[in-house]
């Protein structure tokens, strides 16, 4: 019999405890660098202007209600997510190629793309999802939960700091035929390493010749760049190419719906004459396992994301707060490696005005990560992962004089 004492105790979440921690801590100058939330110039919490006047608009509607979602979520919602991940006219959405599922956000997108896979790709064999070494921690829980066993291949270089692009291609090369590859659209979380375009299509050519299946996360579209197409080139590049594939979409970041749960699932197939009959059958599948797991999707982030993302005026809106979010970014690694490199910061710098997105791989120990904790209060994961947004013109001095005397 089943008795609760068996229960072993489990490691607490590594970002959530960081973040505890920095709560705790009562000096002045404390810099919180860990999780992955964008915050203001003055380290507060943004609410996207464009994500106010959607609040606006939805709250003053008479006949606003809280009904329960369809299966699928709002209808507005996923055709919108399709137009934006891919583009309106992209063959996959108009031969009706793809089939879209509203998630409680983006690790709900990817969760149920793995719970798919884990019944449906392959069953019966082995089958191996690789992620990227680093990677978005959550994917090996979320992937092993669903009983798929995963593996590695290299990714960040640790000398030149950036793409470890041999050992990614040797490793992909040599996986076992029909591997699940999981893939950052852009912004890899926790690097900040993207692919050129050029490598992308290599990878393409390699997972075609492997018969690989590509699952693509995309957590950062527009935040990285401020160009929500470029952000999106590689996965809109796979679908061309005529990939079945699955993307897991998050609206967190973007759109600064952190909380709202708001994210999408897609699922697309290759082109062939059974096109509609394969996506309509995979489609009556994600709709019996999402309503075992969640029932419906929560509706409020939907909603304000799909008012934004239907409106010319609203989009155009969104696209100056994307602007807004990355050039601060931008900003704030220009500042950090100007001033490590004005103070003579042992080491090469120049790794953190060319990553991207919300994450800098700085390329900092763990002893010097303790270092910075003990002596300067600021707070990060161990991997040496700094949010960038933690940044700003009111702290970026402190932070880069003490990484000085943390090196040194
Ligand atoms: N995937 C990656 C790579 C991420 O970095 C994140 C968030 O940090 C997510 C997925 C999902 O986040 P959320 O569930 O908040 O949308």
């Amino acid at each position: 019999s089943f008795t609760a004492d068996v229960v072993p105790q489990a490691p607490e979440d590594a970002l959530f405890g960081l973040a505890a921690a920095f709560r705790r801590d009562e000096s002045p100058n404390k810099v919180d660098l860990g999780i992955g939330a964008y915050r203001d110039n003055n380290a507060k919490p943004w609410v996207l202007p464009v994500v106010k006047q959607a609040d606006d608009i939805l709250r003053s509607d008479p006949n606003l209600n809280h009904e329960y979602l369809p299966i699928a979520g709002l209808a507005e919602f996923t055709s919108a997510s399709q137009n934006l991940v891919l583009q309106g006219d992209s063959p996959a959405i108009t031969d009706k190629r793809i089939t879209s599922l509203q998630t409680v956000s983006g690790t709900g997108a990817v969760h149920l793309g793995a719970l798919f896979l884990s019944k449906f790709y392959k069953p019966n064999t082995q089958r191996t999802a690789y992620f990227s070494d680093p990677t978005w921690p959550n994917h090996f829980q979320i992937f092993s939960n669903v009983g798929l066993p995963y593996k590695t291949y290299p990714y960040f270089h640790k000398e030149t700091k950036g793409l470890d692009f041999e050992g990614m291609v040797n490793t992909i090369q040599s996986a076992e035929e029909g591997s699940i590859i999981v893939l950052h659209a852009c912004a890899h979380n926790p690097t900040g390493v993207d692919p050129t375009q050029e490598q992308w299509k290599k990878l393409a050519e390699l997972i075609r010749a492997k018969k690989h299946f590509p699952f693509f996360d995309t957590a950062y579209q527009g935040f990285a760049s401020g160009d929500v197409a470029r952000d999106a080139w590689a996965i809109r590049y796979f679908v061309e190419q005529g990939f079945e594939l699955c993307i897991a979409q998050s609206y967190a970041k973007n759109f600064g719906l952190y909380g709202e749960r708001a994210g999408c699932f897609h699922f697309v197939t290759s082109p062939s004459p059974d096109a509609q009959s394969t996506v309509s059958r995979v489609a009556s599948q994600l709709a019996i396992l999402q309503r075992s797991e969640i029932s419906n999707p929560p509706a409020y982030g939907a909603r304000i994301a799909s008012k934004v993302l239907n409106d010319r005026d609203l989009f155009a809106q969104w696209e100056k707060d994307l602007k807004t979010m990355s050039g601060r970014i931008i900003e704030m690694r220009k500042a950090l490696r100007g001033k490590l490199e004005e103070l003579g910061t042992p080491g090469k710098w120049n790794h953190i005005t060319e990553q991207i997105g919300m994450f800098s791989f700085t390329g900092l120990t763990e002893k010097q990560v303790d270092s910075l904790r003990e002596t300067s209060h600021v707070y990060m994961t161990k991997n040496g992962r700094i949010s960038m947004a933690g940044l700003n013109t009111n702290n970026v001095e402190y932070f880069a004089k003490a990484v000085d005397k943390a090196v040194r």
